[in-house]
């Protein structure tokens, strides 16, 4: 398993994680940024790219056990 975590301090919402990991990120009715911490090791390249294209590098990633 993986474990995401987002910063909400640096988090703006502009929603391109949700464009890399859909399964992981989402926006609600708000807009807001939602995303799932527990994710899948299938998820990796996903939101490794997630990491990489947010502006805010609210993203860090952990591998869990
Ligand atoms: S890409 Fe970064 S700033 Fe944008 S919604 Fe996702 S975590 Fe927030």
């Amino acid at each position: 398993m993986l474990k995401v975590e987002v910063d909400r301090t640096q988090c703006q919402n502009f929603g391109q994680c949700v464009v890399e990991a859909p399964n992981v990120f989402r926006l609600n009715s708000r807009d807001e940024m939602e995303y799932t911490p527990d994710v899948e090791d299938a998820e990796l390249d996903n939101v490794e790219a997630a990491v990489d294209v947010c502006p805010m590098q609210a993203i860090s990633l952990a591998l869990g056990r």
